[in-house]
């Protein structure tokens, strides 16, 4: 099985590697960051400038966790979902995020729908459209560019990283009970009346709802205390 899965590592990294000319160690508050870039200068700028934000936002609320998913090898091309992998999937596996170009796809709620747990024309929104929504980019300093993107495709591919990060950083703070969560034959789910305080993507399963809560709570969103008490209960971390 195992074996399988590191056939699967390597046929996703020579895909994307087709693209790629070289690796590059970039090292960000205590991650290592392998990147892939390509030979057009630039070319994945846009992503990069939002896997730095999203490492500096994180560092901000959580300074001490960034080293306990180093090394995080990170996969930046256009036409890649953007999720969090482990190889093999299991405790102990590699750890990679893709980061595709959908981070900065516009999703706004159908007209009359909720804007916290609406859809939008690509489906369930999360916390990245609620930001987007919120426009608080032009409220916040310092931000590394983000290249060829507006303020908003910035503010949601930024907090799309986050969300991925917050996967990693549930994963490392309670294995066990992420592994079991993520397991299929896994029944947890997410009381209804919770996950719509949050967002339409963390009524999808509880690791959705400890990544979003994750990324509303870095960026100073607050939830009520049930939210907050299935979040520990999940393995969420400390914020
Ligand atoms: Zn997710």
């Amino acid at each position: 099985m195992f074996r399988d899965q590191g056939m699967t590592y390597t046929k996703s990294i020579s895909e994307i590697g087709s693209f790629s000319v070289y690796l590059s160690h970039i090292y960000v508050g205590g991650v290592i960051v392998h990147s892939s870039f390509n030979r057009m200068a630039g070319f994945h700028s846009d992503k990069m400038g939002c896997v730095n934000n999203a490492i500096r936002f994180i560092m901000e609320r959580l300074p001490d966790h960034l080293p306990r998913i180093s090394p995080l090898n990170v996969m930046l091309h256009p036409r890649i979902a953007c999720e969090a992998c482990w190889w093999p999937e299991g405790p102990g596996g590699k750890r990679t995020m893709f980061v595709g170009d959908k981070i900065f796809d516009v999703n706004d709620h159908y007209p009359g729908q909720s804007p916290i747990f609406g859809e939008g024309p690509k489906g369930k929104r999360g916390i990245p459209d609620q930001l987007r929504d919120a426009g608080i980019m032009n409220q916040i300093t310092g931000l590394t560019p983000v290249p060829k993107r507006s303020a908003s495709e910035a503010m949601r591919g930024i907090a799309a990283v986050v969300h991925e990060f917050g996967h990693f950083l549930h994963e490392a703070n309670r294995p066990a009970m992420f592994w079991s969560l993520k397991m299929i034959s896994s029944t947890a789910c997410v009381a209804p009346d919770i996950g719509i305080q949050v967002s339409g993507y963390a009524t999808i399963n509880p690791l959705e709802f400890v990544a979003e809560v994750f990324t509303g709570l870095v960026f100073g969103l607050r939830y009520s205390e049930a939210v907050i008490a299935q979040y520990h209960a999940f393995g969420g971390v400390d914020l």
